[in-house]
């Protein structure tokens, strides 16, 4: 992305193994995030960025220190390299590894090849070569699926909770998934795009709102008995959308937050009073991965429908441009 709007596909040098913890891997697919529109609609600084954090491919290469991948093996890796052994990972945070960073920033899998720091701990292998179709779902895990997972478990969505989920992006549609496989028995979809709707209720969804602001609010009340949702994920990253978030859910609710915010700011006062749990960031998707591919390996769950445009990487301007304009929900790119 060379700036805002303006995306090219060119040739760069291919990566090579510079660290012994190093893999090299063809990347079988890559895909668009809505965190890479922000920069897009100029609502993030950007100049001559190489893009693309969500990838799954084969290990072509690998350096004289990895253990855990092997060359051949299909893999699928986190948005964030992660050492997955240093105190905060073995936590669970492995987003905020100690010496972590982002693929987005360093990386960039909208490509054909890219070379994955710390391989150990950043990539996992999938049970085998997959079929074609399992590919998309996959790749969902790398990101929206392993965000979406997050947001579920921090909103601590499970049995007996009324879950109320704000964006109908791929990331609030795999949160509607995470409530579903969690036990969550009533998941509200916030959407006003019918088909994002039928997704939503694909994934499990058992009602919708479609007003926004203090009127969505004002009707996830009315479902609840006037209570407000045990759950509520965020997924969007505004102002509005945090307080319909905030302002959704019950006392001694938990909000589940994984959109990036962009100009939030939080009233203190309100927040003071409204007694509730607030819990969110860059998604550890390093945490959920085994788990989620071996849900997808099994075909217990499809997370690969949120893909409805797929375009050759060459191709991957027209895909920015199908997002930015809402024509697609989320943009596969074959390599
Ligand atoms: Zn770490």
């Amino acid at each position: 992305m060379h700036a805002a709007g303006d995306v090219r596909v060119e040739e760069r040098e291919d990566p090579k193994i510079i660290e012994p913890t190093d893999a090299i891997i063809r990347v079988t697919a890559s895909c668009i995030c809505g965190s890479d529109l922000w920069p897009y609609r100029g609502l993030e600084p950007v100049k001559d960025q190489i893009m693309g954090h969500e990838y799954v491919g084969v290990v072509e290469e690998i350096g004289p220190e990895v253990k855990n991948v092997k060359v051949g093996d299909f893999v699928v890796g986190s948005f964030v390299i992660s050492d997955n052994t240093c105190e905060i990972c073995r936590s669970g945070y492995q987003s905020r590894c100690m010496h972590g960073e982002f693929v987005s920033a360093t990386v960039g899998t909208q490509s054909e090849k890219a070379r994955i720091p710390l391989a150990d701990g950043t990539l996992v292998a999938t049970p085998g070569q997959p079929d074609p179709g399992l590919i998309p779902s996959l790749l969902a895990a790398s990101d929206v699926l392993g965000t979406g997972w997050f947001a579920a478990v921090a909103a601590e969505a499970g049995p007996g909770k009324t879950v109320a989920v704000v964006g109908d992006g791929a990331v609030g549609l795999m949160g509607v998934l995470a409530a579903k496989q969690l036990g969550a028995g009533r998941i509200i979809a916030m959407s006003r795009n019918p088909q994002r709707q039928e997704l939503a209720r694909f994934y499990g969804a058992t009602d919708i709102v479609q007003e926004r602001g203090d009127e969505g609010v004002a009707k996830i009340k009315e479902l609840t008995n006037g209570l407000g949702a045990h759950s509520v994920i965020e997924a969007v990253g505004t102002q509005e959308s945090m307080m319909q978030a905030i302002r959704s859910t019950r006392p001694g609710g938990h909000v589940g937050f994984v959109g990036v915010a962009h100009d939030v700011e939080l009233p203190g006062l309100e927040l003071f009073f409204a007694d509730i749990h607030l819990h969110g960031g860059p998604a550890p998707v390093r945490r959920f991965l085994p788990d989620l591919i071996q849900l997808i390996w099994d075909r217990k769950i499809d997370p690969g429908k949120v893909f409805d445009l797929t375009l050759p990487l060459e191709e991957a301007a027209e895909g920015y441009k199908a997002m930015d304009e809402r024509r697609a929900i989320k943009v596969l790119l074959t390599a």
